[in-house]
């Protein structure tokens, strides 16, 4: 297999505040300290447990599109391979004797830094399809956490971990994002209830919402407003996303999840819920507690996951109206990773929608090409693109006059990608077409949540 060019910002990242490893030797201690305090029993037998059969391979997009062995998933993770057979495998030492595997190079992590980070999304559907079983997509998750260690995160995640870390925000913005959540409120007439001492629900805002898409932000309002729900937003933990997880800041992760969870128990929430982003689900869902250092005193839940229990348990009424005809993108960390696949249904059959699956669709759907960071790399964006094909063929096959969708980073980047593909469809929001098909006629009152 060739090995993956080296992107020019390759060297560009180190940690402030912990020593930076700026020698060839550092960095590759960086990494291999990283790896080790990464790499348990069940990673270990990940590692020894792949026959090399490919399979996941045809799971990839980025193989599919491009047919290069080296966008094979399993082969994202050779280097850290090498360095577990050499190192910590039970043969190491015969490994090193006879030389079957070579010591890692600072050369071979830079180049790796493209695999790891420009040409994977972190979607899961090589773990999924994987023979032996095998969660591909943890072990390179596990690799980047290696590659921040070894200063080698883009910077473009890397300084937006850094900031939100820092301030709870990715990024400084003109006006604060406690201001940006008023105006959006007066703007769609929504009331958006921020820094309530006490509620049941603690909501989140996704920050591409407040910048992209702030019709979606009123529509999440606008449906706790209907269901009579006791929430609140909080200013000192008002953003989803959580950057750390991109770059593969282990620590760093905790920490802006750890934002979240102290603000949901001050004011004694019951549930978190995550507005549509898909990625800050399987990062409060699935790995905050462990980062926290215990269970947490709340439910998480996607939002359209809170939405179909409340439709379910008869307090959500929806109207069912004819409109045009669908095709549903599922967000990767939702509905594979997080297993939230009947949901969005269970609210569009509500609605009344005729829904044109993809081929591939639930969680089996490709991710939509943004996920995983990969978005926010300049450098990955030609190969994004190329990537991004199988997918919209199949949209295109669907045949649905609208797509909808409900992770505002597929939204953000099948925006994106409407340059890029004549003819391609706007996409639109889940929550957002919930929320204008409330039946207000039928509104409950003030409910529990
Ligand atoms: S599909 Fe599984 S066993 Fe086969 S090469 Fe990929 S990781 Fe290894
Ligand atoms: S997680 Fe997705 S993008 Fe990454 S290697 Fe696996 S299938 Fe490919």
């Amino acid at each position: 297999m060739s090995a993956a060019a080296a992107p020019a910002h390759a060297a560009a990242t180190l940690r402030p505040g912990a020593p930076a490893p700026t020698t060839p030797d550092a960095r590759v201690a960086g990494a291999m300290k990283g790896f080790a305090r990464e790499i348990g029993a069940l990673s270990a037998f990940r590692l020894e447990s792949c026959i090399h059969c490919g399979i996941c391979a045809e799971g990839c997009h980025y193989y599919i599109a491009t047919e290069d062995p080296q966008y094979t998933p399993i082969w994202k993770v050779e280097v850290f391979k090498q360095a577990y057979k050499r190192e910590a495998s039970p043969l190491a030492p015969l490994v090193r004797l006879l030389g079957f595997k070579r010591a890692v190079r600072a050369d071979q992590l830079e180049q790796w830094q493209h695999l790891l980070y420009d040409s994977c999304n972190l979607c899961g559907r090589c773990s999924l399809i994987c023979p032996m079983g095998i969660d591909v997509t943890a072990l390179i998750e596990q690799a980047r956490s290696a590659m921040f260690e070894a200063g080698l995160a883009p910077p473009a995640l890397y300084h937006r971990a850094a900031h939100q870390r820092e301030t709870g925000q990715p990024e400084a913005t003109a006006e604060p994002l406690r201001e940006q959540l008023q105006a959006i409120g007066e703007r769609f007439e929504v009331p958006l209830p921020i820094d309530q001492d006490a509620a049941d629900v603690m909501l989140c805002v996704s920050r591409t919402d407040i910048e992209h898409y702030p019709a979606a932000v009123a529509a999440l309002a606008r449906l706790m407003q209907h269901l009579g729900v006791s929430c609140t937003f909080r200013s000192a933990a008002l953003v989803a996303e959580n950057y750390g997880y991109y770059a593969g800041a282990k620590d760093w992760q905790g920490e802006i999840s750890r934002r979240l969870i102290e603000q949901a128990i001050a004011c004694g929430a019951r549930t978190l819920i995550i507005p549509e982003c898909g990625h800050a689900y399987t990062a409060l869902r699935w790995e905050a507690a462990d980062l926290y250092g215990g269970p947490l005193p709340f439910e998480v839940l996607a939002a359209s996951e809170f939405l179909a229990a409340e439709l379910a348990a008869g307090r959500l009424k929806l109207r069912r109206a004819a409109g045009p005809t669908v095709t549903f993108q599922d967000p990767c960390q939702l509905a594979r990773r997080g297993g939230v696949e009947a949901a969005p249904r269970l609210l569009m059959q509500a609605m009344g929608i005729d829904l044109r699956e993809m081929k591939n669709h639930g969680a089996f759907g490709f991710c939509c090409g943004g996920g995983g960071g990969v978005i926010n790399i300049a450098s990955a964006r030609p190969l994004h693109y190329r990537t991004m094909e199988t997918k919209m063929h199949e949209i295109e096959a669907a045949g649905g006059e609208v797509l909808l969708t409900s992770c505002s980073d597929c939204r953000y980047t099948f925006d994106d990608a409407q340059a890029h593909f004549p003819g391609a469809k706007a996409p639109a929001s889940l929550l957002e077409l919930v929320a204008q098909h409330l039946d207000d006629q039928r509104a409950p009152a003030g409910k529990p949540a």
